[in-house]
């Protein structure tokens, strides 16, 4: 749970998004004294380096001095006018939109104030390879809910759509088969289910008892801050633990909210209510996995420890909360294999050294490249031998549902 991705462009300070096209079409982002300041950065990758990477850019940019002062905080700018009247109405119309609705600004004359915002999580409920959580039978999950493995540390843009629809289609065919086989007949005794049912009645009814004095919003409103100060873009030992000490007096204070508004039907504060307690263990598993990460890898940044270290964190965090009465969550580590990749974990291409290598990294570069050599990529390459390649590399078509076991080809490719 402690990879989260923040993105670099949200409209300050409603926090909305503007999409990525923006830099990718060629859009600028400037400081206060209208300095173009990603080339001093990257050189190379500029604007266009990955999210995580400009984000971290421009909040040290911020804490250098160079951020513009407005009522409502420090922002930098996202210049897009150099694209002219007629690209912004066309291909980037929704940011033009945004701007106008949000900001009361037209971004074919004006600069846009820009800051980096929590975006997306890439953590989310362990599933296999079918979607399937491997703690409670019946369970399945797929998107953004889910840790289905495609993105790792860090989501590239776009990939989240590629997430939703392939594994929409595999974990849905898998769903469907879990319902029709045997597997699925669960015999859940009655009594848990109104054991459980009368746990839930009685944390509403709770929140209308008279010695309890907390109130939702102002809850969840220390919780955010807490997390923007302490757990966000950048954190170190000493940010962690303050934050989890405070995230701890805050869950404790939760369980005494009290609900003023008794209205039936809609009612935002028992929303608030009920969902805040959960979002407090949440925010203590993120935490508290940050805390325990001692290395720097993709969206998670440690200041005290800025290497991604592979030989002894390539592996993924499993955050358990086994008793209510817990402070903390349970957090168990699950290796992740080198061996069965295409792509060994290797420079990300930013910085001299970046990493601690893993010892079975350089093992695996070889035979990928000796099975590559053995059979070369050509343009001339058919349908066959390309599969013939992907079998070697990555042999784990089986694991797919039947349907989808066809050939990984293009339609112009030979048969
Ligand atoms: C502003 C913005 C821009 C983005 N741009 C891109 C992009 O350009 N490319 C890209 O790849 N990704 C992008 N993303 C990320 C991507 O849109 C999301 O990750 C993706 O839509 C998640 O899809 P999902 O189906 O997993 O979850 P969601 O779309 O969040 O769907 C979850 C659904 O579950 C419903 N739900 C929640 N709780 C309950 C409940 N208790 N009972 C019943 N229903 C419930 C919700 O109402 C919702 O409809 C963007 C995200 C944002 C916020």
């Amino acid at each position: 749970m402690e990879a989260i991705q923040f993105h670099p462009t949200a409209i300050f300070p409603a926090g909305i998004l503007v999409t990525e096209g923006c830099r990718g079409d060629g859009g600028l982002l400037l400081d206060v004294n209208l300095h173009r300041f990603m080339p001093d950065y990257e050189p190379e990758k500029k604007e266009l380096a990955s999210r995580d990477v400009v984000s971290r850019w421009m909040e040290t940019h911020i804490a250098k001095g160079y951020g513009v002062k407005s009522r409502f905080g420090e922002h930098l700018w996202l210049d897009i006018r150099l694209l002219g009247e007629h690209h912004i109405n066309t291909k980037l119309r929704e940011v033009k939109e945004i701007c106008q609705y949000f900001l009361g600004i037209d971004p074919v004359k004006e600069l846009i104030p820009v800051r980096p915002a929590q975006h997306y999580s890439m953590g989310g409920i362990r599933t296999n390879h079918q979607g399937q959580a491997p703690s409670l039978l019946g369970l399945y999950s797929c998107g953004e809910a889910a840790c289905w493995d495609l993105h790792g540390f860090n989501r590239l843009g776009g990939n989240s759509v590629a997430e939703t629809v392939v594994a929409g289609m595999i974990v849905g065919e898998y769903m469907a088969d879990f319902l029709t086989s045997d597997e699925s007949n669960i015999n859940i005794s009655s009594s848990l289910i109104t054991d459980f049912h009368q746990k839930e009645q009685n944390k509403l009814t709770a929140f209308h008892h008279p010695d309890n004095t907390e109130n939702p919003f102002e809850i969840m409103h220390e919780m955010q801050n807490i997390m923007t100060n302490n757990v966000a873009i950048f954190s170190n030992k000493t940010q962690l633990d303050e934050a989890i000490t405070q995230l701890k007096a805050l869950h404790i204070r939760a369980k005494k909210i009290r609900v003023q508004t008794k209205v039936k039907g809609t009612n935002p504060e028992l929303v608030a209510a009920y969902r805040v307690q959960k979002m407090l263990k949440l925010a203590l598993c993120t935490a508290y996995g940050a805390l325990q990460r001692e290395e720097s890898r993709g969206a998670h940044n440690r200041a005290d420890f800025p290497l991604r270290n592979d030989k002894e964190w390539l592996n993924r965090t499993l955050a358990t909360w086994p008793s209510e009465q817990d402070e903390l969550p349970t957090l168990d580590y699950e290796a992740i294999k080198v061996e069965t990749m295409e792509m060994p974990p290797n420079s990300r291409g930013y910085g001299a050294k970046d990493r601690i290598e893993h010892p079975d990294t350089p093992v695996r570069l070889e035979e990928v490249a000796s099975i590559k050599k053995a059979q070369p990529i050509t343009t001339n390459n058919t349908a066959q031998t390309k599969d013939i390649l992907q079998k070697k590399l990555m042999p784990y078509k089986h694991l797919l549902p039947e349907i989808f076991r066809g050939k990984n080809a293009r339609l112009s490719d030979e048969d």
